[in-house]
């Protein structure tokens, strides 16, 4: 494939024709510049709105009107039973049984909520494993557990860094660094897709590594869900989260999103906290004493559905429905791959892609590290119509999702970064 790739509009244009998954696009809203459509590489940042939210949320707004109380059982989706509809869906995007998944909430309250479960550590068994370099609010989840439990987060918490010179963590590192921890290791969190380098990490292989040493192991996959194709349920994970807001297009604060793999799922001695949404639902309105957790991820659930928030995910979720993960990966590893070869082909600015090149070890985001003239290319793009994302110091971060963006918006960038006079 990476051999018949072209520079130029016609050939990115022909791309597109052929693309099954284009007509996706015009499902979207996309943000203005002097009259036109930006370039939107953003997705992993923010997603855009898909058309259909305007008219759902108008819908719930009307039920609400008209039905008051009574639209809990009588609106087009019932807000009693709301959360259900999302679970089939997220399913087959992570990979999971339909009763291992559960739209609730936020991500860091998730991660919380599932860490007191999984973050049990005792006077022997007491550390966490993470990524160095991990998203700030898993950083600061992590390090408050530890905290809570009184323990020191310079003792308790082991970071894996990548080795000098490199951008990039090892998997093998990681699985190392896990058995040498053995039994003082409570808890394995890794981010599953890093949001600064765009590295995908080996779910599978982490989880069994975490599991020789009798650890739990869990994933933040706020990068990675929507992205990439997920297998949770068969590589054993015990639970992830995630946030709805980044490639799954569900809005700014979005529901988050929850997996427990169900051997743990179903097992009730397995502490978690209570409220009547995670009770059983046949006993949640007899008022009784003694919270009676239901089956699966469910019963991590407190409060009942925040309907509104929840309009925009059950219209992105059709999207993926329709669309699917598979066509999708296949789309997003030619599209990345064409942006790639492009970004190879730039001669007149001097950046590393920090992002694996490996395929298997990346979604579609791709990191490039500049020098100090970064800020300079940043904001050229942004004057040019380039909606890319500035990370402190110098990283630019642009995704190209496949449910949206175009082989045409490749070439428009790489068009726009090699006119660029940026003195270094
Ligand atoms: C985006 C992101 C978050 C954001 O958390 P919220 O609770 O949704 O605000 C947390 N962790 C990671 C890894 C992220 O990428």
């Amino acid at each position: 494939m990476a051999a018949a790739y072209e520079a130029s509009l016609e050939y990115a244009r022909s791309m597109d024709q052929v693309d099954t998954l284009f007509p996706f696009r015009e499902r979207f809203l996309f943000p203005q510049h002097n009259g036109e459509d930006v370039v939107y590489f953003c997705g992993n940042s923010l997603g855009l709105q898909p058309k259909s939210v305007e008219y759902l949320m108008n819908r719930e707004l009307r039920d609400w009107a008209r039905h008051g109380v009574e639209g809990h059982f009588r609106a087009a989706n019932p807000w009693f039973s709301y959360h259900h509809i999302f679970s089939e869906r997220l399913a087959k995007i992570v990979g999971a049984k339909k009763d291992e998944v559960v739209a609730m909430n936020t991500l860091t309250v998730n991660l919380h909520f599932l860490m007191l479960s999984f973050y049990r550590p005792t006077e022997k068994r007491y550390k966490m494993l993470m990524e160095a370099g991990a998203f700030p609010s898993d950083q600061y989840a992590v390090e408050t557990q530890v905290r809570m439990h009184g323990y020191d987060p310079e003792d308790a918490i082991i970071e894996i860094t990548p080795s000098v010179g490199a951008h990039t963590i090892e998997d093998i590192d990681i699985i190392n660094a896990i058995k040498e921890a053995g039994d003082s290791l409570a808890l394995v969190m890794i981010g599953g897709v890093n949001y600064y380098t765009g590295q995908f990490f080996d779910l599978e292989g982490i989880t069994k590594a975490a599991h020789s040493v009798g650890a739990y192991c869990g994933f933040d996959l706020a990068h990675a869900v929507g992205n990439i194709p997920l297998n949770l349920h068969d590589w054993n994970v015990d639970f992830a989260c995630w946030c709805s807001y980044k490639y799954l297009n569900s809005g700014p604060g979005g529901v988050g999103g929850a997996f427990v793999h169900e051997r743990l799922g179903n097992d009730k001695t397995i502490f978690r906290l209570g409220g009547w949404w995670g009770n059983d639902e046949k006993t949640r309105f007899k008022m009784q004493k003694g919270f009676i957790p239901q089956d699966g991820a469910a019963s991590w659930q407190m409060s009942n559905a925040p309907v509104f928030n929840m309009v925009a995910h059950n219209a992105s979720l059709d999207l993926f429905d329709k669309a699917g993960m598979t066509e999708l990966r296949k789309k997003s590893l030619s599209l990345t791959g064409y942006m790639e070869y492009l970004l190879r082909q730039v001669s007149n600015l001097s950046f590393e892609i920090i992002t694996p090149t490996d395929t298997t070890k990346r979604g579609c985001q791709l990191s490039m590290l500049f020098g100090p003239e970064g800020r300079l290319v940043f904001d050229a793009l942004t004057e040019a119509g380039i909606v890319a994302d500035w990370r402190e110091p110098n990283v630019i971060r642009i995704a190209p999702v496949p449910m949206y963006n175009t082989y045409e918006d490749c070439y428009r960038f790489y068009e726009v970064l090699t006119n660029l006079q940026v003195s270094q």
